[in-house]
């Protein structure tokens, strides 16, 4: 028998110390099961990162090299639903937004200007999540490209504060939400494993999935996807999560959230703050 679980994270390479923020999310999301869906938890537990500026999404969330702030979500079900924004801007939770595209429209993912019109249509109002801290950060890595090259910094580069949750129901209903302002140091127009369906994020009947770190090393590999097809073929959750970050690049970052029937688990290769709700 299953129970209602919220399962949060903060991002690998963040402090453990911001678990407070991923407890309350998880207490948000859980709250939001209690008279909802698994999909409300979600994007309520979500929603509570995003607002708090100390993690790489929503308010707060790094910018891009250029200036921008360009954010990426995803919102996944058991059922197979699956909505997605990339590069979007001038929004304050891009997991709702994700999710509207989830249920308003016929595609999985928009992104950039499209993205943003679309949430203009669906009435999200403009919001601006630049913070003061997210500009000072960039000074300091525009800095560091003055004496090095943008491939040669990156290499077990810090990762640091996107956010992610998994839910599932005491009737065994899953769902997944990921939102990021993408790594630091990054291209405009970047985007990485976040908002992709099998990369950042994975649900279906067996489980739900959310992984942080490293993007393109994640994309690459389709982590999440991976961890639910061993799932299927009837390996245990924690080995089958252990194994992935076994194989991960050394020194490279992956975080991993994940929920089954009966079990669930949270591993990281570095500190990754989180939070759970519900019976352990
Ligand atoms: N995976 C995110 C990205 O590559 C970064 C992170 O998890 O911190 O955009």
């Amino acid at each position: 028998m299953s129970h209602d679980m919220v399962i949060t994270h903060g991002g690998v390479g963040a402090t453990s110390e911001w678990n407070d923020g991923c407890e309350r999310a998880a207490k948000s999301g859980m709250d939001a099961l209690k008279i909802g869906t698994v999909l409300d938890a979600v994007v309520a537990a979500g929603a509570i990162l995003e607002d708090d500026d100390r993690y790489n999404a929503g308010t707060g969330a790094n910018l891009r090299l250029e200036g921008l702030c360009e954010l990426d979500a995803a919102v996944m079900t058991d059922e197979g639903d699956f909505g997605a924004v990339a590069c979007i801007t001038g929004v304050q939770y891009p997991i709702q937004v994700a999710r509207l595209v989830m249920e308003k429209t016929p595609h999985a993912m928009l992104c950039g200007d499209g993205a943003a019109a679309f949430a203009r249509h669906q009435g999200i109002p403009p919001y601006c999540p630049v913070t003061e801290r997210a500009m000072k950060k960039l000074v300091k890595y525009r800095r560091k490209l003055e004496t090095s090259k943008l491939a040669d910094l990156w290499p077990g580069h810090k990762f640091t504060g996107t956010i992610g949750a998994v839910a599932r129901s005491a009737a065994g209903r899953f769902a997944v939400s990921c939102s990021t302002g993408g790594t630091p140091l990054t291209l405009k127009g970047r985007v990485g494993d976040s908002p992709i369906c099998g990369a950042g994020v994975f649900a279906g009947a067996l489980g739900a999935i959310c992984c942080t770190g490293t993007g393109e090393l994640i994309m690459k590999r389709l982590i999440a996807h991976r961890i639910y097809i061993a799932l299927e073929d009837g390996h245990a959750l924690k080995d089958i999560c252990q194994a992935e970050i076994d194989r991960f690049p050394q020194g490279e970052y992956l975080g991993i959230i994940a929920i089954d029937q009966s079990n669930h688990c949270v591993l990281n290769t570095h500190d990754m703050p989180f939070g759970i709700e519900g019976d352990q």
